[in-house]
């Protein structure tokens, strides 16, 4: 089940984010799917849901957004939506050379709060 190994390395992704970003809780996180990356929406939600107990994203709702296969052929210098597996070129009918997207699993944006308005004591920092 390798969506357990995602959701681990997407908890790393958002931790370091909400650090940068001030978040001190994460409330909904977008992430992009490529069709071919091959993630079960529901079994990602349910291992994030694991792993991110003692979090900064605990409890925070996954939203998913699926990509489009779009493949590129070099003989055609065109790039084209893949459909149903088919991994030819519409126009001259040779195998795609490359693929642009549909693999990818990325973040896109992270909703949260940055915890300001209780910010009493910010003259004092601990770095
Ligand atoms: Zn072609």
């Amino acid at each position: 089940m390798h969506e357990l190994s995602i959701a681990e390395s997407l908890i790393g992704i958002l931790v370091e984010e909400a650090r940068n970003n001030g978040i001190v809780r994460i409330k909904k996180v977008k992430l992009q799917i490529g069709e071919l990356a091959a993630v079960v929406p529901e079994s990602l939600a349910f291992c994030f849901e694991l792993v991110s107990r003692e979090t900064v994203a605990e409890g925070a709702t996954l939203e998913f957004e699926s990509v489009a296969v779009v493949g590129f052929c070099d003989k055609c210098d065109e790039s084209f939506e893949v459909r149903d597996q088919f991994f030819l070129c519409p126009r001259c009918g040779g195998p795609v050379f490359e693929l642009v997207s549909g693999r990818e699993l990325s973040v896109s944006s992270i909703e949260g709060e940055t915890g300001e308005e209780n910010g009493a004591n910010q003259s004092s920092c601990c770095s």
